[in-house]
């Protein structure tokens, strides 16, 4: 989402802007690393030393909350947060836990007889693998394991 547009949605659900929140806000815009609350409050600490993590936790959980970010399980250690709220894909890295996007549409359907009455609103698919960095380096060390 535009940083702009951003502001000006959190503008509008009545909060204050104050710099610090600005910093998440910046931080997260065009953000694809998919960061963690900590990797966030890190990031903004360097420029805010007394910046609370407590600022950073209830910050995300307002824009969570308003639907202005999407907080994602992906990671079985932390929640992990995606400024792009358009419906997309993730391809995860088993290794570094590096997530990438998919922005493209899957042509999956679940059969009547398994989802009975339930009405699917959406979907969001998970492919896990290795990433390329991570791919290079096992080939390394599988190289060095046979010298
Ligand atoms: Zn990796
Ligand atoms: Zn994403």
């Amino acid at each position: 989402m535009v940083l702009k547009k951003m502001i000006d949605r959190y503008k509008a659900i009545g909060l204050k802007m104050t710099p610090q929140r600005l910093a998440i806000l910046e931080y997260l815009d065009g953000n694809r690393e998919h960061p963690s609350a900590e990797d966030i409050y890190r990031h903004v600490k360097k420029r805010f030393p007394t910046m609370s993590r407590a600022t950073v936790y209830n910050t995300l959980e307002t824009l969570r909350k308003r639907g202005l970010i999407m907080e994602l399980s992906i990671d079985p250690m932390k929640k992990r947060y995606d400024p792009n709220i358009e419906p997309h894909h993730h391809l995860i890295c088993l290794r570094c836990r590096n997530v990438l996007d998919v922005f493209m549409e899957f042509d999956v359907s679940v059969p009547e007889e398994a989802r009975k009455d339930f009405v699917i609103l959406g979907n969001h698919i998970e492919f896990y693998g290795l990433c390329s960095k991570c791919r290079n380096a096992s080939h390394g060390e599988a190289r060095n394991k046979e010298a």
